[in-house]
């Protein structure tokens, strides 16, 4: 077995841990901010929809920001303001409510999610973090402590990217905070921190203040109501610790311990308590060129009217709609992209498309979480009739304001 860290990156000391408890509470009832779903979950006396309300805030915000969040939430609630409800959805209502928000398959998921909850668990959401992350799908390790501390009570922890950032400074933790030895050392962590008389309150606190306060580029450590607990605060204001390991602290901390930045990458004095956490450099996200033609006609009213093509229900931006669309090589020349997206129109439209034809607009480029892509952007305007072809995937013609209500992606909405 692994030796244990050494005692100076553990939370061993019962006073330390009670008073760091005590401190985050007060200042998470001071200072706390007044989101619809904390609303939602201090009030509900029904166990199941504030499950139900924590889950949905919680899928959503993955990935993204509180101020984004807010009124897809609202938005959501008062369409699905229960499970039940939710179960009842298409997926094309999901997506159409979801669109902008990015992350697709999280809408989707939600929704099976909650059909597997009506149909095969009586209506009723498990009650336990473990039973949550095995039986609904879409819910990890995470979002099953979330709703569980913060709908039902349990006292077991949660570490999200706030979390890692938080425990890492206040306890100096400097290995690669993406290696699952460390992320297991930190959610063992949160396990022993987590109040037990008011678990979903504390966990809302050490993320509220990983998000407000111990932000990751210029933290507010001087306002911070646990830095009397925090290392890498110490180490900003008294400097170097001792070149020689302390014996109080195990004496482990030099060269082979496990939670201790790389001997490679010492502590760099001029970033001070933001020298935690460190991750190993990721991966660049991976160059896409993709054709894609805003095709137009002259709708009955005399308005314009544009196609649109709904993608595969799996894989990126699964059962969305766009503007037909073809993946291209890298390094094609110009006038075989023409060539090819003509080609495909040409299915689409069950006649010939020239080349030529097509109008370059431009160039858009959309980052996904691992793809960086680029848009081509070409139109063409079509005279008379366009008989689409049923055998293909569905496809319609769209008003601009009909193009907006539907479940499009943001990058569709750019090109
Ligand atoms: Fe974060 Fe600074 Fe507070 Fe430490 S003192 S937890 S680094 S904000």
């Amino acid at each position: 077995a692994p030796a244990p860290p050494p005692a100076r990156h553990l939370f061993s000391d019962p006073a330390e841990v009670e008073a760091l408890r005590g401190n985050l509470l007060a200042w998470y009832d001071r200072c706390k901010r007044d989101l619809p779903w904390r609303a939602l979950a201090a009030t509900e006396p029904d166990a199941d929809r504030r499950g139900y309300a924590v889950w949905v805030s919680e899928i959503m915000l993955q990935q993204t920001q509180v101020a984004t969040v807010i009124d897809y939430y609202n938005r959501w609630m008062q369409k699905w303001p229960t499970l039940q409800a939710l179960a009842q959805a298409s997926l094309e209502e999901v997506n159409e409510l979801w669109a902008g928000l990015g992350y697709y398959s999280r809408g989707k998921r939600l929704q099976e999610a909650a059909r597997k909850v009506v149909s095969e668990l009586a209506g009723q959401l498990p009650r336990t973090a473990e039973d949550l992350q095995k039986q609904l799908p879409g819910v990890g390790r995470y979002t099953a402590g979330a709703i569980a501390s913060i709908s039902y009570g349990q006292a077991t922890g949660v570490v999200d990217g706030n979390v890692v950032r938080v425990l890492c400074r206040l306890r100096c933790i400097g290995a690669d905070s993406s290696s699952p030895s460390v992320i297991d050392r930190l959610w063992d962590m949160a396990n022993v921190l987590v109040d037990r008389s008011r678990p979903g309150d504390f966990n809302q606190a050490l993320m509220e203040l990983g998000a407000t306060v111990c932000v990751p580029k210029a933290p507010l450590c001087g306002e911070c109501p646990v830095k009397q607990h925090c290392q890498a605060w110490r180490r900003k204001l008294f400097g170097k610790p001792p070149p020689v390991p302390d014996v109080e602290d195990c004496g482990k901390c030099v060269g082979d311990c496990p939670l201790c930045p790389p001997a490679t990458e010492p502590w760099d004095s001029s970033l001070g308590v933001t020298n935690f956490p460190r991750k190993a450099a990721k991966k660049p996200p991976r160059a896409m060129r993709t054709a894609t033609c805003v095709l137009e006609r002259r709708g009955c009213h005399g308005a314009p009217e544009y196609l649109i093509v709904q993608r595969p229900s799996s894989g990126l931006l699964a059962g969305l709609w766009e503007f037909p669309s073809l993946p291209l090589a890298q390094d094609l020349q110009e006038r075989k992209e023409r060539e090819e997206l003509a080609d495909h129109l040409q299915a689409w439209m069950g006649r010939p498309v020239a080349a030529k034809g097509l109008q370059f607009i431009g160039e858009v480029i959309h980052i996904f979480s691992h793809i960086h892509q680029t848009y081509v952007v070409y139109s063409l305007h079509l005279d008379g009739d366009v008989t689409l072809d049923p055998a293909l995937s569905p496809s319609r013609w769209v008003t601009e304001e009909e193009f907006h209500a539907s479940a499009v992606s943001t990058a569709m909405k750019k090109v």
